[in-house]
């Protein structure tokens, strides 16, 4: 339980964290909730942190250009209580206020969470579903990744050595559009055994995302397809519900079995397409 020896550097902007993480086996150092715990287990072993939490451009939460802006330095807690997420993206306050508990939602940070990308964390269903970009920053200057694009593994996303997440950018949702997280969570951490995120736009559009439920959080598209543009009655939240987590790689441990975590997707799609009708 004790990490590998490190040396720290506490950065102001992120030019200078981008120049800190030069060195090959250098890491980010945000909210610290997931890496620490790695670092301990020797799981992950870097020569050097880069403590980007004093960096200010990282915090705040803002509309800008028909997008809301959430600096990747905004911690669960600043988003779950933030006016402006829960008036125009109450999932992201309801999904924020469900992570772990008041200590984890004080430090932890929405970048750290998409970076570190935890099969079971909340914020990748929740950005999937909102069509998200993650604004990214690194030597050659910024670039946006389409959240579907984002997460490629277990683990694993297309962020390149040495970028920093910078924001989280949403298109500002037309008025009228409805959202829903619904969890059932493990109960010592409340890490999502599943998650499902469900965005409903004026027009019909149905977007769904699941966490928890395989390698890395999705889009499903075969459950989306049948209810967009649709009324949403009984009969076609059971139509979704069975096409819903058709193809995909289902994670089966401890807590959940294959058979029983599809189960849950199936419940948890069900209660928030009922709660966005
Ligand atoms: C007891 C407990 C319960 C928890 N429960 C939940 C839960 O219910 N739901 C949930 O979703 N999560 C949960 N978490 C995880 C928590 O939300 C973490 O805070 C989060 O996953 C990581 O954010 P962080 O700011 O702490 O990142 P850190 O731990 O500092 O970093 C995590 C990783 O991301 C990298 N990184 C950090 N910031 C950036 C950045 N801006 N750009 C690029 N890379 C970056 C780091 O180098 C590191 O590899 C829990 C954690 C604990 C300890």
């Amino acid at each position: 339980m004790i990490p590998v020896s490190f040396d720290y550097q506490k950065v102001k902007t992120v030019d200078e964290a981008i120049a800190a993480l030069s060195n090959d086996n250098s890491k980010i150092l945000a909210g610290g909730h997931s890496l620490l715990p790695a670092m301990k287990l020797r799981l992950s072993q870097p020569s050097k942190l880069v403590d980007i939490a004093a960096i200010a451009s990282l915090k705040g939460i803002k509309e800008e250009d028909g997008e809301i802006v959430i600096g990747a330095g905004a911690t669960h807690a600043d988003i779950a209580g933030d006016k402006l997420i829960k008036s125009k993206l109450p999932f992201f306050a309801e999904g924020a206020s469900m992570i772990g508990d008041v200590q984890v939602r004080n430090h932890g940070t929405i970048g750290g969470s998409l970076a570190h990308a935890d099969p079971a964390a909340d914020w990748p269903a929740l950005v999937l579903a909102a069509d998200a970009a993650i604004e990214v920053q690194g030597s050659n200057g910024k670039r946006r990744i389409k959240a579907t694009d984002f997460f490629t593994g277990l683990f694993s996303t297309s962020l390149q050595d040495n970028e920093i997440i910078v924001a989280i950018r949403i298109p500002v949702p037309a008025q009228g559009t409805k959202t829903s997280y619904q969890k059932f969570s493990q109960p010592a951490s409340r890490f999502a055994i599943v998650g499902c995120a469900v965005m409903r736009f004026p027009d019909g559009k149905t977007n769904i995302a699941f966490t928890g439920v395989s390698d890395n959080a999705f889009r499903d598209s075969n459950a989306e397809a049948v209810v967009s543009g649709k009324v949403i009655s009984n009969d076609s939240i059971a139509a979704a519900a069975k096409a819903a987590v058709q193809s995909v790689n289902i994670l089966s441990d401890h807590y959940a079995s294959e058979e029983y975590r599809k189960h849950l997707a199936k419940v948890y799609l069900k209660k928030a397409l009922q709660a966005v009708a």
